[in-house]
């Protein structure tokens, strides 16, 4: 009888040296916690970032000592902070946060909190933390220089369109038709850049959390409506059959903005026009429910590879049956949809099957959107 209890021993503080032993070596700051949230264990690298020695922390209150902040510095509230939500859901939350140091500094951290649980009980939890200061900064360049160069373009690129336009409307003498077709070309690769500088403006806006919502009353089939106006040219050069349907007697009425409204209808129709074959159909249907209303943009085009459905919305995604057919896009348009639906407080998906056809949907709430704080 004593062997297997001495082995049992030995094994369980091998695997306690072995846990000690990994907690001090991870390259990032890591803290566990007892049930109550009260420090029970901190690595080295978590105490060099944070600038306090172990006994100040060791015994301590989590939410009470490691102090974490908003982007403009304000204290987080507890039921907001990751470890709260991972003790309360039972789940792990990767969060980006600013904690404050012990000398006042603000720090930009990236962490992962997972709660440790005995027969659904909580045990604790185990935070883990990395420095994002440099990653933070990078963003931070490349946002401000791509803002910056967009704005630059813009002002050579309307004196390209506006002489282009004279030119082409025999402002300026007689123009020979292979001639005024060159000047239509030209015209067309402008507002395309156009747009493609509008969205690049917009992604910086919405990654660095400044873009502006002035939130109206609007009716989303009315919406939809006038940007669909502004695309029966593009559907007709396709021959292709767009239309627009209100659904049912509820009203569709939402409180949000207008122009990024029609920029996410907007960007769901041009796709569906350009991802179908001429003579095809782009169906657009709004209904108003309860506490929402619904879009859904129906096209019977080329659709998106099931292999593919799970990267639809991240940056510079285009699909490989895509690519080989339409040369033309960045894969930056539903990126955008989707981080403007995000600041709305809206929802986006969609069902696509290769070759038969894909309908988008996404939902806006009847009450207007919260601002979200971005941490
Ligand atoms: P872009 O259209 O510039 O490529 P988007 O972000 O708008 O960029 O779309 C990303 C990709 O998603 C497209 O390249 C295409 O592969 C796919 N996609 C989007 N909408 C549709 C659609 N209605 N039908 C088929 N594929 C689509």
């Amino acid at each position: 009888m004593e062997k297997p209890h001495n082995n049992n021993r030995t094994r369980l503080e091998e695997e306690r040296a072995q846990a000690e032993a990994l907690f001090s070596s991870l390259g990032d700051g890591a803290i566990a916690t007892d049930q109550f949230g009260k420090i029970t264990r901190i690595n080295s690298v978590a105490l060099e970032l944070l600038g306090y020695s172990a006994s100040e922390l060791i015994g301590e209150w989590f939410p009470r000592r490691i102090i974490a902040l908003t982007e403009k510095g304000a204290p987080i509230n507890l039921i907001d902070r990751p470890i709260t939500q991972a003790f309360l859901t039972g789940k792990p939350v990767n969060e980006k946060t600013f904690y404050q140091t012990k000398d006042g500094h603000r720090l930009p951290v990236s962490i992962s909190v997972s709660p440790i649980l005995l027969a659904n009980k909580p045990l604790g939890a185990i935070e883990v933390f990395r420095d994002i200061t440099l990653e933070e900064e990078i963003d931070r360049m490349k946002s401000e220089f791509i803002s910056l160069a967009s704005h630059q373009l813009r002002t050579p690129l309307s004196a390209i369109k506006t002489y282009s336009h004279m030119l082409a409307d025999g402002y300026m003498g007689d123009v020979t038709a292979p001639q005024k077709k060159s000047l239509r070309t030209i015209i067309s690769a402008t507002n395309r850049m156009n747009e493609l500088i509008s969205t690049l403006l917009n992604i910086t806006r919405i990654e660095s959390g400044t873009i502006a919502i002035t939130p109206k009353i609007l009716q989303l089939d009315k919406a939809a409506e006038e940007v669909i106006k502004d695309l029966s040219l593009a559907a007709s050069e396709k021959s292709i059959r767009l239309t627009l349907k209100k659904i049912g007697q509820t009203s569709t009425r939402v409180k949000t903005d207008n122009l990024i409204v029609k920029e996410v209808i907007s960007n769901l129709i041009s796709n569906a026009i350009k991802y179908t074959s001429d003579e095809g159909t782009v169906r657009v249907e709004v209904r108003g429910r309860a506490r929402d209303v619904i879009v859904g943009v129906h096209d019977n085009g080329w659709g998106i590879p099931a292999s593919a459905h799970d990267q639809v919305f991240s940056k510079f995604f285009r699909a490989t049956n895509i690519v080989k057919r339409e040369t033309t896009g960045t894969g930056l348009g539903l990126y955008l949809v989707k981080g403007l639906l995000d600041r709305l407080g809206g929802t986006i998906w969609f069902e696509s099957v290769e070759g038969k056809g894909t309908t988008f949907y996404f939902t806006l709430p009847k009450a207007a959107a919260k601002v979200r704080l971005k941490v």
